[in-house]
């Protein structure tokens, strides 16, 4: 029997439109994303959120030589999920919070638990008896790719959830190319 869980990567304001690094209709994954989380919900399988958390100044922001605007500044409204998700209660996992190190992959953050306790996203899953990860969120080229490769890495069946992610494209074919890279590695595309 399958032991899953979801993970939804960087459903942040700062990645939706309006944001500082919006992925272009990155909003539009939001009623999927609900819809499958309810379902995790209701059947008892565990639901992590992935959010970067980083540091004002940190090492990705354009100002230190790194690709990105500013964005998911911790303590802002950047960082917050999107209002629209509205998800059952679910685990935390952050991530980039280095000031010198970039992390696009959940699996280099850390889950947020009771009373300060905080271990790695791996760790937090086997803890929980999961063997198969269904992944959401944004983006595709980007920290969903990271996230589902690192999955793979560690020994859990991949689904990746084509309609319920997106892709910046900063060139264009960059998603499709991020979406056979994970499906070469093994992750299905659902
Ligand atoms: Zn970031």
């Amino acid at each position: 029997m399958e032991h899953p869980a979801l993970i939804i990567v960087d459903v942040q304001n700062d990645f939706c439109p309006g944001g500082a690094l919006a992925v272009p209709e990155g909003d539009q994954i939001i009623p999927i994303v609900r819809a499958w989380a309810e379902d995790f919900f209701r059947q008892g399988y565990p639901i992590v959120t992935t959010q970067d958390n980083h540091p004002p100044h940190h090492i990705s922001f354009g100002e230190r030589g790194g690709p990105w605007p500013p964005h998911c500044v911790q303590g802002t409204l950047g960082f917050a999920l999107h209002p629209a998700l509205q998800l059952p209660p679910h685990a935390v996992c952050l991530k980039g919070e280095d000031p010198d190190q970039d992390a696009y992959s959940g699996f280099e953050g850390l889950v947020e638990g009771p009373e300060g306790h905080r271990e790695p996203l791996a760790s937090f899953l086997h803890r929980a008896s999961v063997d198969t990860v269904y992944v959401a969120g944004l983006a595709t080229d980007y920290c969903v790719k990271a996230t589902v490769l690192d999955a793979l890495k560690a020994g859990f069946r991949t689904i990746v959830l084509r309609d319920a992610v997106r892709g910046v494209d900063v060139n264009a074919g960059d998603s499709a190319r991020a979406l056979e890279e994970m499906a070469g590695q093994g992750a299905e595309i659902r």
